[in-house]
């Protein structure tokens, strides 16, 4: 770290900028948001500063920085807390940041910040709160980058979060002693409904749960998160999701899950396995039902990943009712499912007006018999239909629908690993399908799309 990082109080405190541009302008109203007593050098000022000059915002001295000459004295400059050099003079850049060090004076040259001795990181404003980024000056691009990213993930309002913490923050070291219960009992507070009532104003109930934890003799602080990963490119994470996978700490999670996905999981956090391919679970769902309730009962924040979407074909709901049942408190995060993410990266629009009003998901992997199956409403030409699970059942899949009245030249896709980098698509017709998927020989997981959407694949396909 070749920067220390630090904040300074700059409530009516004298600085200098000198330069009259853009640049000149962002840094003097950031400063102005801090408190700073602002002094422009410049022979012009840009429009915006010229407003601020106007409204008596800032002091302006109309010369160069050469010109002004009481300003290469030490006693005049050391008045200044910080001189913030941003002009696109390189010569009285350095002219201006040998005076500041000279006369001791803290000074940032903007673009050539190695003539000065302070950085000014890239600032994401939520009031009370404040998050900088630097990157030491060297790469304004992953820093602008980072920013944009960080800003995304803080909710605007943060402020009010930081504000009510800190009304709480005595009563609650008062009532649990240990700094560990403490911090635990602070991840509560702050990763679940507590959050989000105060985020959304709503203290009163805030506030009412707090002291109602307070209160209990054994807090139970253990919280499931039923969390959709989507189909497998991480980008297609939720930033729900993505934030509650950063704050796990113990991660259960089967096959479907990609590996990219995996790896955002934090280090710290534990990560059980519990499988989940055909006939091969690594934990009976019971047992990963009880596991649920078990980890959430000693006080863990616990992430139930799931690929695609939980509550499709996800047997999301069945852990839940024996979490409910312990009265444990769960979120779900809805994640894109197989449908959506296969579809939209194959490029098969899911319903279009010429071709298809409705679409059907369908759970292909059937039970020793397919009575389960309506396979005479799946009869209508104008719909889509998608099997996850159906690619071992894929031969009596087709033939029963050819049976019961659809065409079989209705066109049929099957994607494989859909929105990962193995992504493949199989493109034939009913009748053929069987055939060309053995040719293939096609790995899990794989979705089967059929209906004349289909035939869109070859315009629309961006992905591959
Ligand atoms: N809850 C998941 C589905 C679980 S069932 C969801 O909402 O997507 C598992 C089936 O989903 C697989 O057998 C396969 O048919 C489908 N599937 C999931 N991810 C897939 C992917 N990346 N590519 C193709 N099919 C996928």
């Amino acid at each position: 770290m070749q920067y220390f990082p630090l904040a300074i109080n700059f409530q009516s405190q004298s600085v200098l900028v000198v330069g009259g541009g853009q640049i000149a302008f962002r840094k003097v109203t950031s400063l102005q948001t801090a408190g700073a007593k602002v002094t422009v050098i410049a022979p012009n000022l840009c429009q915006a500063l010229q407003g601020l000059f106007e409204g008596k915002k800032i002091n302006w001295h109309q010369f160069t920085f050469e010109e002004a000459e009481q300003f290469h004295l030490p006693q005049t400059l050391q008045k200044f807390k910080l001189i913030i050099c941003a002009t696109s003079n390189h010569k009285t850049n350095l002219t201006v940041s040998q005076l500041a060090l000279d006369s001791d004076v803290l000074v940032n040259c903007i673009s050539q910040h190695e003539h000065g001795n302070v950085l000014l990181p890239a600032v994401i404003d939520r009031g009370d709160v404040v998050i900088t980024v630097c990157t030491n000056g060297q790469s304004p691009t992953i820093t602008r980058h980072l920013k944009r990213q960080l800003e995304a993930f803080v909710p605007t309002n943060i402020e009010v979060l930081s504000r009510w913490a800190e009304s709480w923050r005595a009563a609650i070291k008062q009532k649990i002693s240990t700094a560990e219960e403490r911090q635990q009992f602070w991840e509560f507070l702050l990763s679940g409904k507590i959050k989000r009532w105060v985020l959304a104003n709503n203290t009163e109930q805030a506030d009412a749960e707090v002291k109602h934890q307070l209160q209990q003799s054994q807090r139970n602080l253990g919280q499931v998160f039923l969390v959709g990963a989507g189909p497998g490119d991480p980008d297609l994470l939720t930033v729900k999701a993505l934030k509650l996978i950063q704050q796990a700490e113990v991660v259960l999670y089967d096959r479907l899950v990609s590996e990219p996905i995996m790896q955002l999981v934090p280090s710290t956090c534990e990560r059980i396995y519990v499988g989940k391919r055909k006939a091969d679970h690594v934990l009976p769902q019971t047992n990963i039902n009880q596991l649920l309730v078990d980890l959430a009962k000693q006080g863990k924040r616990v992430l139930r990943l799931k690929g695609g979407d939980p509550f499709i074909f996800g047997r999301g709901g069945e852990e839940l009712e024996l979490l409910s049942a312990n009265s444990i408190s769960f979120q779900v995060v809805p994640g894109i499912t197989a449908a959506s993410g296969c579809a939209s990266y194959a490029g098969i629009p899911l319903t279009h007006r010429d071709y298809a009003q409705s679409v059907q998901f369908i759970a292909g992997q059937l039970q020793n018999n397919d009575n389960s199956i309506d396979w005479l409403q799946l009869a209508n030409p104008n719909q889509t239909l998608v099997f996850y699970m159906g690619l071992s059942q894929l031969s009596h899949i087709t033939s029963q629908l050819i049976s019961v009245g659809l065409n079989a030249s209705t066109p049929i896709a099957i994607v494989e690993k859909g929105t990962t980098e193995h992504q493949r698509t199989i493109i034939s017709t009913l009748a053929d399908i069987v055939n060309t998927a053995a040719k293939k020989k096609l790995n899990a997981p794989t979705l089967i799309i059929i209906g004349q959407v289909v035939q869109l694949q070859t315009k629309l396909d961006w992905f591959t």
